[in-house]
């Protein structure tokens, strides 16, 4: 196919004419298909529901002895310790078990600084201005967070290898009020992106002029892989250490997409004055987390290999499913000069970006033909993508068929916005 910009006016006029047939043929069949849930799908759950058989005497007892029934223990069992301390690659001194979710960590990291500050900084409610840099397009509830606590959002493009280091440095560099990123280092929420050796090494050797800034590193899709040839990440943690910049680093995972979204592990590694310190007001805020889910989780997987099995049977559901996808956007979108995609190794999306000015209206030309999208623009801070191009396509949920459907239907309503806009 033609680039459409190559296109006369005759021809695209004729491409519309084709196109709106296709699209109507899709609107008549009154479709209801939703493409916003970045979650797994019940096959995918199913896989973990030996987990909970596993009797209850043998979830009583943790390996000192700890009675995993009763209250204590406040940042994790040092078995679960040492099982996600493999997974996130730290030390076992290094890291908290927390609850059922790394997002609830992450905004207790970011209230607990505005409300106490960081090791023995000024608590950054009390501050003019509180400024965080948000690689975009990123995670929306990271963003969330920040509107909540008025914490003002700097957006910094993503490359394809991480976030654009020249414009994190020079802000950082510059600036105090600047206090923290948000980083999702691997198979990054949306674009799949995991970030180069380089840009960790230039991460960790940040000179921040905000004594208290701090990378939130939310490696969420760390043992998320759909190759066999799964992308690298090096570690922040040793990198940090290296530059002699330990604290400077928040790491949090979870197993929410291992095991059970909301019913899993959270964790957190940091350097060990930055969990002693996170531990002094975690003990007035909870007398424990759940050890019989941490006991439960590594009776099952017992080591990162266990991991690593388990991660394998989820990518032979998910695999086909991102290929789909890949293929009809490919078959659809190909050569067109209208869109461009990435083709992740691993994650929850598949990141689309149409020419500028588009994508508002290929989610309501899609919505009016039965497919939800995630909100265009959701991916950027404020809800606002400046050139308003960017779609999150989330391939994991829907059965095949629909999402064969559903994402034909945004190929189309792509093209016709696009046809439409350049013949305007
Ligand atoms: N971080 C990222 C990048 C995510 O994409 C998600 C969920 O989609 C989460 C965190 C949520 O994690 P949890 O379930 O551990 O709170």
């Amino acid at each position: 196919m033609n680039k459409y910009s190559a296109l006369s006016k005759n021809e695209l006029q004729s491409e519309i004419e084709k196109l709106e047939k296709r699209y109507n043929g899709y609107k008549e069949q009154k479709l209801k298909l939703d493409m916003t849930r970045g979650k797994p799908c019940s096959q995918q759950l199913d896989m973990s529901t030996e987990m909970l058989e596993i009797p209850a005497k043998e979830l009583r007892k943790a390996a000192d002895g700890t009675d995993t029934f009763n209250y204590g223990v406040l940042d994790g069992l040092p078995e679960a310790k040492a099982l996600f301390a493999e997974m996130l690659e730290v030390d076992k001194s290094e890291i908290i078990i927390g609850g059922n979710s790394s997002l609830n960590l992450m905004y207790d990291a970011v209230g607990r600084a505005m409300s106490l500050g960081i090791l023995g900084g000024t608590p950054w409610s009390k501050l003019d201005k509180v400024r965080f840099l948000c690689p975009s397009p990123g995670y929306d509830r990271h963003f969330a967070i920040c509107e909540l606590f008025g914490i003002e959002m700097v957006i910094v493009d993503m490359k394809p290898d991480g976030p654009d280091m020249d414009t994190v440095e020079k802000l950082v560099s510059e600036d105090d009020s600047i206090k923290g990123i948000w980083c999702v280092p691997k198979y990054s929420n949306p674009d799949g992106i995991t970030y180069s050796d380089q840009v960790v090494d230039r991460m960790a050797a940040l000179k921040p002029k905000a004594k208290d800034f701090r990378i939130f590193w939310d490696n969420a899709y760390c043992v998320h892989h759909l190759s066999d040839k799964p992308d690298s990440l090096k570690n922040i943690l040793a990198a940090c250490k290296s530059a002699g910049n330990e604290n400077m680093v928040y790491m949090f995972s979870s197993t929410s997409k291992i095991s059970f979204p909301g019913a899993g592990i959270s964790m957190m590694a940091a350097s060990a004055e930055n969990l002693n310190s996170i531990r002094k007001s975690m003990t007035i805020q909870t007398i424990g987390h759940d050890k019989i889910n941490q006991l439960r989780h590594v009776k099952y997987f017992k080591d990162i290999d266990g991991i690593s099995a388990h991660m394998k049977k989820h990518a032979d559901i998910l695999k086909p499913k991102f290929d789909l996808v890949l293929e009809i956007l490919e078959t659809e979108l190909g050569g067109k000069d209208i869109a461009s995609w990435n083709k992740p190794n691993g994650g929850y999306f598949v990141s689309l970006n149409t020419l500028d000015n588009c994508a508002k209206e290929v989610e309501k030309l899609s919505l009016d033909a039965g497919v939800v999208l995630t909100k265009a623009g959701a991916t950027y801070p404020y809800g606002k993508d400046p050139r308003d191009r960017n779609i999150r396509i989330a391939p994991t949920m829907p059965p095949a068929e629909e999402l064969k459907k559903a994402i034909e239907i945004l190929c189309i309503s792509v093209q016709l916005v696009s046809a439409k806009k350049m013949l305007a």
